[in-house]
């Protein structure tokens, strides 16, 4: 019987160890491992920002994995060493004759200075509750949503968070006493949709009275105001989504690329090591146009299906599987009752071809069913809505 060590169960790390155990069953032995007990999706960070649900109501506990067949090990990855695909947890070496990383992007807010004491990150769980707090006190001035590096996860969603940020005003009755701006460093504000559909973004932010500031060259954030190469941005409040990067662990493991990601085949996520594959937040697939793959939960789930019928094929000596396409769908919410829909084919040529579906209540629903059906396939279990 042979094993696959999983290391991360985020979106990538649960997609490939669930389809492995469903694929292979008893015949192959599937070892997931995470630092946390629970999981839940990055989409109820903005959820719980402005009050419609909390993080808690959609996490589930790792340990519900354990019904697929997965053995679940909770514990801090302190090395891994991808020639011997092994990984040294909490002081012991687990190995296998397969190894997926899927350890994710981690946020690194002290990378501008002035960033951690001046705003919130957003884009950690831990980040939320300051956030929150901070937004519900907030009665007038300016909220700035700043995007400080890139890639980031999820490059729809800090336009999302601002039509939350929006509609809590607008229920508060405050909006008129409160701008709203987003700023980002990209050059404009969504590269992967192109021109086209960054001109599309712009325009919704404009309908509901939110400017927006692409290009910026930021150098550092002081109380109240965030400093430019060339001006300042005044805010009352700011939400940052700050600089990601590989995990410590990973960029010890010689496995990262010159960008700092690890590199792997676009079509079979396969790393430079025999039988070591990375999927998710963790990789940079470079696209036809230069910039990466998106960095999001639909495309990791993708990776690590992928991945797991790559490995099941090689365990029975089958022909192995079509390569991963990227073709993707996201949805852009614009409150809690509309949301957008991109459909994406990430390898054409010479850049993404994107279609962006008109937003309606039908779309936002369907977000909604996007979290519960995997937590259902995943964990078990249906949420009420
Ligand atoms: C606000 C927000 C909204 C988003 N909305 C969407 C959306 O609507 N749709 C979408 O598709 N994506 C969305 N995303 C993006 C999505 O959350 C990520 O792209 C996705 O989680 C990446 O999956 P992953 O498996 O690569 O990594 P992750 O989900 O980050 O999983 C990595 C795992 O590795 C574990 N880990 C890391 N280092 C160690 C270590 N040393 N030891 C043990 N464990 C470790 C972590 O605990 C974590 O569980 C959103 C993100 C944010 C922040």
């Amino acid at each position: 019987m042979g094993t696959t060590l999983v290391l991360g169960g985020g979106f990538g790390g649960i997609s490939a160890a669930t389809e492995l155990k469903r694929l292979l069953g008893k015949e192959h032995e599937v070892v997931l491992v995470d630092r946390a007990e629970r999981f839940s999706m990055g989409l109820r960070k903005l959820w719980e920002l402005v009050g419609h649900a909390t993080i808690a109501e959609g996490s589930r506990s790792r340990e519900a994995l354990a019904a697929h067949g997965v053995r679940v090990v909770r514990g801090e990855i302190e090395s891994i060493d991808p020639s011997e695909r092994e990984a040294v947890v909490d002081g012991v070496t687990l190995g296998g004759d397969y190894l997926v990383i899927a350890l994710g992007a981690v946020s690194r807010g002290d990378l501008v200075p002035g960033l951690v004491e001046h705003g919130h990150d957003i884009w950690t769980t831990s980040g939320i509750p300051g956030a929150a707090q901070a937004l519900r006190e907030l009665e007038e001035g300016r909220v700035v949503v700043l995007v400080a590096g890139a890639p980031y996860p999820c490059p729809p969603a800090p336009f999302e968070c601002a039509f939350h940020v929006d509609e809590h005003l607008r229920a508060r009755g405050l909006r008129d006493r409160v701008e709203i701006d987003v700023v980002t460093v990209q050059p404009i504000l969504m590269p992967n949709a192109g021109p086209e559909g960054s001109a599309w973004m712009a325009a919704k932010l404009a309908e509901r009275g939110i400017s927006q500031r692409a290009a910026v060259k930021l150098s550092h954030v002081e109380a109240g105001r965030v400093v430019l190469e060339d001006g300042e941005i005044p805010f009352d409040l700011l939400l940052a989504v700050p600089p990601h990067r590989v995990p410590h662990v990973v960029a010890a493991s010689g496995l990262t690329g010159e960008h700092g990601w690890i590199a792997v085949d676009r079509g079979t996520l396969a790393t430079s090591y025999a039988n070591v594959y990375a999927v998710g937040d963790v990789t940079l697939i470079p696209l036809a146009n230069g910039l990466p793959l998106p960095k999001a939960g639909v495309t990791a789930e993708l990776e690590g299906l992928r991945v797991a019928r790559a490995i099941a094929a090689d365990v029975r000596g089958e022909p192995e599987p079509e390569p991963f396409a990227g073709i993707a769908t996201c949805f852009v919410e614009m409150g809690q009752e509309v949301a957008a829909r991109i459909d994406a084919e990430f390898f054409a040529e010479p850049g993404p071809r994107i279609e962006i579906a008109a937003p309606s209540p039908a779309l936002a629903a369907e977000k909604r069913a996007f979290e519960r059906e995997r937590l259902a396939r995943w964990f078990g279990d249906y949420p009420v809505e």
